[in-house]
This record gives structure tokens, C-alpha cells and sequence, in this order.
């Protein structure tokens, strides 16, 4: 490893990359080269790629020279070499979100957010590695096998995004996509120090991303500065005639916004997320941050969110009903795997299922049924909603007040591998501060703010308001411009 560590390769940035793409002086396919051998060199310890997509990646690369040979006009990320979560599909490349159960499965078409981004001139060199499903948030999941974290590699990088945001810390793509169900592409950024990007629900289009738990699901950049992850964003966002939930809300000009400034902004800080449970770095490191805020112009506000204790059980319900429903489709028939002991329709589904599915997402697919199931819908499922919708009304309210809140990201920074491996409840606490603003729907970031007297990084979560990416990105770009990165 460590003669690639110090390559410029490790921490150039979208805009440089691009820059030197468009003006000649760099080559997308030298830099895809130099992408996948580092890749070569690094990943066997990291473990964040799942397939390697050389081909398309040089084909796309020598279609961005041609293009700036030619002079004819290039995208947003020409030449940007960028790895994509394995939930989401591409064309005729193994898709198959960190389970045995789509061992081989090649997906007919791309998700769109594939299909931006290549649109825009990016290179995808693979699929990065995920939690089984894009369930965890330790990347301990995969059905092939966990990632390391690049900046502590006995430490997890998080979930369920961990290859995606493992990728771009290590030097290996420039940007990359994550989904965000309940946090994994916040935890993950902040476990591996770099940006993730939540956008709001509907933002940014789902068709192509294999459901977990389709209200909640989201699609998302990490990039390594606030202004790559704009940049990202701006090509991800608008609306999509294959997904329903898609919005015509107007998208913004990311990239510029977050060159604006934060005088005059109102941040929130909400108690719940302070109190009895936080590691005492973190606590001091989002301070900081927070002075910092102060010391650029804002005013900083008590906020309430007073159902934010019911958010990780209301999560926890309405997740795994959803996932219950959209899993059943893995039945042997259509996708993926198929045991070899089929003998019967009822033994195939049931083989192939329990071939396939791993610990975990059996565990939530009963949890799931079981919410559903008639005689226990209103006490679980329908409850889980109506608490929901009082979460969603804390943020609304609060933003009545404020621009933005801030808040930590995670209770700890990156845990050991094997660490919470035997307790699923100890696992799922992790997500304690990042499912409200998945269950309401709001956009959200998490920002490095800082390490832990042992150098592991630390995030800062930035929350805004539905559609109000512009302002979130503004605070994000305002804390990483404090310089506490190191
Ligand atoms: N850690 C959460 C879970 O396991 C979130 C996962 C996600 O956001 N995909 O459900």
C-alpha cells in the first residue's frame, strides 16, 4: 500500500479531475487507469469493490477524450471516475446488493442515476460493496464479506454504504453512490471522513435501485469535499418518468451555493440529540463546529424534537414491513440464485430463500411480516405511522424557527470490526440519530468535523428542509471550512 498512498490520485478533487480532463492536460483514460491501479494495489485490504467494470469504464473514458479532442461540449463529471453502490443497477454488470441470493444476476438496464452520470461524461469503474440488502451499518452484511475502514483498518467504515464511502476515503474513485435508508450514506461519511449527501425523498430518482424499504430508500453522493458532493448532486437531482415519487421541484445550482456563505443563517440545535449516550469527543468536536457557525455569522437556536426517542423502534417497524413486501420477490424464479434442492415449487422458494437471504435480512423479513400480520397491523404498523407523521411535524415546526439544524451524526466514532456483530440491538442504536430525518422525509448531510484523540474522523450531520438542499449545503461547506478535518 504504501507507495500509492501518497499519489495525488488518493486527494484529487472533482473539480481538478474534470479541469484537467476538459483542458487536456490530464486524460480520462489515464486517470481510470491510474484509478484501477491503485485500485489493484489498495482494495484487497479495503474489500470496498465488488466488480471491476474495465471495459465500459475505458470505452466511456476515450469517448470523454474524443469529445475534448473534438471540442464538442462535455458534461459536469467528464472523465470523473466514480463507483456506484451495488443496489443499484447496471446494465449487464453482477448487481447484487451484498447477497448470495443475486449471485450472478445481471440487471437489462440502468438505474437512472447510472445513466446521469454517464450522461454527464463520469467514468464508473464498479460496484462498491454494501450491508446484504443495504441492511446495517457496519458493512458487516455482505453476503461477500465486510470492508475495512481506510483510516483505521481494524475499524468498521460503516453502513450500509461502507464500500461507497471506504472508495472515495481510500483514493479510489473520486466520488461514488450511496442509498440512504435510515443513514448509510451519513454514517458511513462520517465513520470514513468524508461528505455524504442525503438529499430530500424524491429528490433524486429511485428507478433502478433495488428496494429495501421503498418510502425511506434514497440515493446519494460521497464525495471528499462539499463542493464535489454539489457538483454530484446537481447532475443526480431533477425528476424521472420512472419513478412516481420523483419531484419537479426546481433544482438548484448546488455547486455555486455552497460559495455563498452563512451570515445571517439560523442553526438549530436540537436537545434530544445531545443528551446521555454521546461520546464526549463528538460532543466537543460538533461545539466547535458550532462556534465556528457562530463566528461566520449565524445565530445559533435551541430546537425541540420531542419524539425523536420514538424514532429508532417507529424506523424499526416500518422498515422491515416495507422490506418484508419488497423482498418476497427473491423466490428462485425470476433473479439471482436458485437451489439445487427444488424438487418441489414450495421447496424451491423455500430453499432458495433460506440459501440465500443471510441472518439478518431473515430477521427483518419476520420482524416485518409480523407488523404486518392482521392481528398485530394496528398495534405495530399503524402506530409506527402515526408516529411518523409527529416526527415529520417536529421538523417542520422547527424549521419554522431555523435554516438548518446541526446535530452529531453518530453516538461513536467508527466501532471495531466484530465489535456488535452478536447483538443486532446494540446494532441498531448506531442509527439513533439519523432515522428521524429519514422518516420525515427531510435532506440531510454529514460533514468530517473533526477526529478522536485516537484519529478517527468525526462527523458533523447538517439536516434542512424539504427541498432546501441549497441551504444545507451552505452549512456544510461553512463547517468544512473551519479546517477541524484533522
Ligand atoms: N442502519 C440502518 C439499517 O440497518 C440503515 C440502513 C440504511 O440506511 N440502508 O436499517
Amino acid at each position: 500500500m504504501a507507495d500509492v498512498v501518497h499519489s495525488s490520485i488518493e486527494t484529487i478533487s472533482l473539480a481538478e479531475a474534470r479541469a484537467g480532463v476538459v483542458e487536456g492536460r490530464l486524460s480520462a483514460a489515464a486517470l481510470a487507469e491510474e484509478h484501477y491501479k491503485r485500485i489493484a494495489a489498495v482494495d484487497p485490504e479495503i474489500h470496498s469493490f465488488l466488480a471491476l467494470t474495465r471495459g465500459r469504464a475505458m470505452a466511456q473514458a476515450e469517448k470523454v477524450d474524443a469529445a475534448v479532442k473534438a471540442g464538442d461540449a462535455v458534461g459536469a463529471l467528464a472523465g470523473v471516475p466514480v463507483g456506484i453502490k451495488d443496489v443499484l443497477t447496471v446494465k449487464g454488470v453482477v448487481t447484487t446488493a451484498g447477497s448470495k441470493i443475486l449471485e450472478g444476476y445481471r440487471p437489462p438496464y440502468d438505474a437512472t442515476v447510472v445513466r446521469k452520470l454517464e450522461a454527464a461524461g463520469a467514468v464508473v469503474l464498479g460496484k462498491l460493496n454494501c450491508d446484504e440488502f443495504a441492511m446495517g451499518s457496519s458493512n458487516e452484511n455482505s453476503a461477500y464479506g465486510p470492508v475495512k475502514n481506510p483510516r483505521a483498518l481494524d475499524r468498521v467504515p460503516g453502513g450500509s454504504s461502507g464500500g461507497s464511502a471506504a472508495a472515495v476515503a481510500a483514493g479510489l474513485c473520486v466520488a461514488s453512490l450511496g442509498t440512504d435508508t435510515g443513514g448509510s450514506i451519513r454514517q458511513p461519511a462520517a465513520f470514513c471522513g468524508v461528505v455524504g449527501v442525503l438529499p430530500t425523498y424524491g429528490r433524486v430518482s429511485r428507478y433502478g435501485l433495488i428496494a429495501f424499504a421503498s418510502s425511506l430508500d434514497r440515493v446519494g453522493p460521497f464525495a471528499r469535499s462539499v463542493e464535489d458532493a454539489a457538483v454530484m448532486l446537481e447532475v443526480l437531482a431533477g425528476p424521472d418518468e420512472m419513478d412516481a415519487t420523483s419531484s419537479h421541484a426546481a433544482v438548484g445550482g448546488y455547486a455555486a451555493e455552497t460559495k455563498k456563505g452563512v451570515e445571517g443563517l439560523r442553526i438549530g440545535v436540537p436537545e434530544e440529540y445531545f443528551g446521555e449516550g454521546l461520546n464526549a469527543e463528538i460532543r466537543a468536536a460538533i461545539e466547535k463546529a458550532l462556534d465556528g457557525l457562530r463566528a461566520a455569522g449565524c445565530s445559533i437556536h435551541k430546537v425541540s424534537l420531542p419524539h425523536t426517542k420514538y424514532a429508532v423502534p417507529t424506523y424499526y417497524v416500518i422498515a422491515t414491513a416495507e422490506a418484508s413486501s419488497n423482498l418476497s420477490r427473491f423466490d428462485g424464479v425470476r433473479f439471482g440464485l436458485r437451489s439445487e434442492d427444488a424438487g418441489t415449487l414450495a421447496a424451491m422458494f423455500r430453499n432458495t430463500r433460506d440459501e440465500g437471504f443471510g441472518a439478518e435480512v431473515k430477521r427483518r423479513i419476520l420482524l416485518g411480516t409480523y407488523v404486518l400480520s392482521a392481528g398485530y397491523y394496528d398495534a405495530y404498523y399503524r402506530k409506527a405511522q402515526q408516529v411518523r407523521a409527529l416526527l415529520t411535524r417536529d421538523f417542520v415546526q422547527a424549521f419554522e424557527k431555523v435554516d438548518a439544524i446541526v446535530a452529531p451524526v453518530t453516538p461513536t466514532a467508527a466501532f471495531k470490526l466484530g465489535e456488535k456483530t452478536d447483538d443486532p440491538l446494540q446494532m441498531y442504536l448506531e442509527d439513533i440519530y439519523s432515522v428521524a430525518a429519514s422518516l420525515a422525509g427531510i435532506c440531510g448531510m454529514s460533514v468530517p468535523c473533526g477526529k478522536t484523540a485516537d484519529g478517527l474522523p468525526i462527523g458533523v450531520q447538517v439536516l434542512g428542509k424539504h427541498f432546501d438542499e441549497a441551504t444545507m449545503l451552505r452549512v456544510g461547506a461553512a463547517v468544512e471550512g473551519l479546517g477541524n478535518r484533522d
